[in-house]
């Protein structure tokens, strides 16, 4: 799909809720569930939700139920950090698109970010200008990565972090799916590519199928909204400089439907019995709430009451902070 048409079309198409756009980029930190909680609305799962319920049932209500905060941390911020850098990139004309222009804006889009975020600021106290230079040299670097995979001057995305929002029937009042698409191209012919951005590894090839979720999600949402498939779906790794790419059909975009539809029934059945169990893995190394986590000897916070009060949309991410690694 090379090179993609300059069009701003078709994506500005989608109904996008602006409400619900400004409710999930509020709950992007913990401070602001309580402002969401105000105005009660009906469960939505995004790709990072599920994913958090499909690893560990009992991390997916503390982040949807529970709305525990989470501190930040080096390698999700830097994420937040590469992807503001290269959305922004596209803001320029496509000659001006480098390396070093992206790169020198790591600084400034930090300090924009430590403007919206204070709380990161704890990440790098005042004495550890050192820490904080390696943290932006890795940043750096992945930016390096990305412009050795693809060449900003020749792509004119049609959307960047944009929210998709779809609602299938089913379930006990509907199933809402929702999330932040990093990029979504759209070739000269109207073919459609939804690109994400990484800032960790590439998975092993075992593991392809469960990264890939999240974007036949999204191609699921845009296909329901549609009518059309997208045609590609890229994953971009700037950790190690892989490119996953997939070509679904109608069949693919079923299939995702058919496992949404089957996350949905078993989220409804733990809402419903109160039973979210821990399911450890190596994902513990980054779960923040491990002191709390009976696997690791803790006690969980009582169970939310009532329920309704907490079924708010759950906290999304639309920045790219859910990488890991
Ligand atoms: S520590 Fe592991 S098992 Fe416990 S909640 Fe976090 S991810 Fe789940």
């Amino acid at each position: 799909m090379s090179p993609p048409s300059p069009t701003l079309l078709r994506m500005t198409a989608l109904p996008i809720d602006e409400t619900a756009k400004g409710s999930a980029a509020s709950a992007e930190s913990a401070g602001s569930a309580a402002s969401v909680q105000s105005e009660p609305r009906p469960w939505a799962l995004s790709p990072s939700r599920a994913a958090d319920f499909m690893s560990c049932p009992l991390l997916y209500r503390f982040r949807v139920i529970d709305r525990l905060p989470e501190p930040p941390s080096p390698v999700a911020t830097r994420g937040t950090l590469v992807h503001a850098v290269l959305e922004r990139l596209f803001d320029v004309p496509a000659a001006e698109r480098t390396l070093q222009l992206a790169a020198e804006s790591l600084e400034p889009q930090w300090r924009q970010l430590l403007d919206e975020r204070p709380e990161l600021a704890e990440l790098f106290p005042d004495d550890d200008a050192r820490s904080f230079a390696q943290w932006l040299e890795s940043a750096r670097q992945l930016l390096e990565t990305y412009f050795s995979l693809e060449d900003p001057r020749r792509i004119e995305p049609a959307q960047r972090e944009l929210l998709v929002e779809a609602e299938l029937d089913g379930g006990s009042a509907g199933i809402r799916l929702r999330g932040f698409v990093d990029r979504v191209d759209v070739a000269a012919d109207g073919r459609v590519r939804i690109v994400d951005y990484k800032t960790g590894n590439a998975p092993s090839e075992l593991f392809e199928d469960k990264a890939l979720f999240q974007l036949k999600f999204y191609a699921l949402v845009m296909w329901r909204i549609t009518g059309s498939v997208p045609a590609l779906l890229q994953l971009i790794y700037l950790g190690d400089g892989q490119v996953l790419r997939y070509r679904p059909d109608e069949a693919d975009l079923r299939a995702a439907e058919r496992k949404v539809r089957a996350l949905w029934d078993a989220i409804e059945r733990a809402l419903a019995n109160q039973n979210f169990p821990a399911r450890p893995s190596r994902l513990c190394d980054w779960c923040a709430h491990r002191a709390i986590c009976p696997e690791f000897g803790g006690t969980p916070p009582a169970y939310p009451q009532p329920v309704a009060d907490a079924m708010v949309t759950p906290v999304d991410e639309p920045d790219g902070s859910d990488d890991v690694g």
